[in-house]
């Protein structure tokens, strides 16, 4: 074991091939199926929003895809992105635990979402896209594929979430910096968001609307315009692989390996960018691994939602997967603070919870930014407060070592930094915030609105 802090790997480390977890997944792969006629979809339907080589990612048997240099020489504006052992959060604590965490924050938006973004900008303009389309919540996806589109040179057409986009302009202006356009979702320019607004003129909007109005501009445009995502897809979750892979390196560099990893997870991207990498050691190696997901109580998919088939978006347009729901119908309670407000969970990693190789933990809003604030006083880093739900459970593991007396090595990834989200620890610290646990009871409601999908056989 080595008395470093600070895990740095030199750019000739930066990965050059991506992990593609569909080439050793202990469960066959569900289909995905088509939101009108539910039959499995075809690349066809597919191409309509994505170029032809994501698509084939998505359903690639292989396991390593290979990055192209156009992507790596981005990607080492600021990968490798250092790994840190927390040693003045485990003196803070008293544990015997060895806390390590993975830092994506220093990206220039300042989260993990760039690895896809760049990617998927890139793939885009070599298929001769001319222009993107997008959904963003609190707008670092939107922020981060601004950044990656300008650099390739297309245009890109962000539908935000209306509270976000009037709570939370500093993200907006970043993506016009860049030079996107960035709408108030619902907007009156599609025909979703019209038949949203007359029902509601003042509808906050959801992530699962915001979907909607970008899948439907690219896919009425004749071609023009294709869509991007920033999480959920396969390829979205492969491109974060970097994470997961430069984290092996660096947990060898510091002489241990984790007995837990452990992320947050919205729609299961920087979770599975940091963990598959393990899981692959798990699966062919035998290496064995406790592999934790952290979800918001008040969004709670993978430990109150059904594993079924449901729609991508709100407005059943997007395809319908095999996932952890709460219904697409779902809109996250207003009082809550922390991200991670997608209805669904990407479909290997409900997959992979329904097979026992993950397991899925909710926390609450309260404890999720005590923890981010015990971490911020100790390591000197203001979490995103989605990674904080990482930290909170990071924390809880080192404090039943304290009991327990175990040694237990822990790592988990801190997805981004929370700069711009001071008006929610504004609140925290204000005693503004409450807990707030999704109801059982809406879950069994929204069940009620799911695809009649035909039997699977
Ligand atoms: C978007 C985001 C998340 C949640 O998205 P996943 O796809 O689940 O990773 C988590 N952390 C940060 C900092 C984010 O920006």
């Amino acid at each position: 074991m080595s008395d470093q802090h600070k895990f740095l790997l030199d750019e000739s480390r930066l990965p050059k091939a991506w992990y593609n977890i569909n080439a050793d997944l202990p469960v066959p792969p569900q289909p995905v199926l088509h939101p009108g006629t539910m039959q499995p979809v075809t690349p066809d339907f597919l191409a309509v929003l994505f170029p032809m080589s994501l698509i084939m990612q998505e359903v690639s048997p292989e396991r390593w895809i290979e990055i192209p240099e156009p992507v790596r020489d981005i990607y080492k504006l600021w990968r490798p992105t250092p790994m840190y052992r927390a040693v003045r959060l485990e003196k803070a604590l008293d544990t015997p635990a060895h806390i390590y965490y993975k830092y994506e924050g220093v990206s220039p938006v300042g989260s993990h979402k760039p690895n896809t973004a760049v990617a998927q900008a890139f793939f885009n303009k070599e298929a001769g896209t001319k222009a993107l389309t997008t959904e963003t919540g609190a707008g670092q996806w939107g922020s981060a594929l601004a950044m990656a589109c300008n650099f390739f040179g297309l245009d890109l057409e962000v539908y935000m979430v209306k509270v976000s986009y009037h709570q939370k302009p500093y993200r907006r202006i970043i993506m016009e910096n860049f030079g996107a356009s960035v709408y108030a979702s619902p907007t009156d320019r599609t025909h979703y968001g019209r038949s949203v607004l007359e029902q509601d003129p003042n509808s906050p909007g959801s992530l699962g609307m915001a979907i909607s109005e970008a899948v439907e501009v690219a896919a009425t445009s004749g071609g023009a315009k294709k869509y991007s995502l920033g999480s959920v897809l396969g390829h979205v979750l492969m491109h974060q692989s970097v994470v997961g892979l430069e984290a092996l390196d660096q947990m060898e560099m510091a002489g241990e390996y984790p007995d837990m990893v452990i992320g947050c997870a919205g729609g299961g991207s920087n979770f599975a960018g940091f963990t598959y990498p393990f899981l692959w050691k798990k699966f062919t190696e035998k290496k064995n691994i406790q592999v934790i997901a952290v979800e918001p109580a008040s969004c709670p998919s993978m430990t109150k939602g059904e594993y079924t088939f449901d729609y991508g978006d709100t407005a059943a347009m997007a395809p319908i997967v095999k996932m952890y729901t709460l219904g697409h119908t779902f809109i996250p309670p207003g009082i809550h603070a922390g991200g991670l407000r997608y209805h669904g969970m990407a479909a290997s990693v409900s997959a992979l919870v329904n097979h026992g190789d993950i397991e899925a933990r909710a926390v609450n809003q309260l404890e999720t930014f005590d923890a981010a604030v015990q971490f911020s006083r100790s390591e000197g880093i203001i979490p995103a407060p989605e990674s904080a739900h990482a930290i909170r459970v990071a924390i809880d593991e080192a404090l039943k070592c304290k009991a327990s007396g175990e040694k237990k090595v822990i790592a988990f990834n801190l997805s981004g930094h929370g700069h711009f989200d001071m008006t929610a620890y504004e609140q925290y610290l204000r005693g503004q915030l409450q807990d707030y646990a999704y109801p059982a009871e809406m879950v069994a409601e929204a069940m009620t609105h799911l695809p009649q999908v035909p039997a699977m056989g």
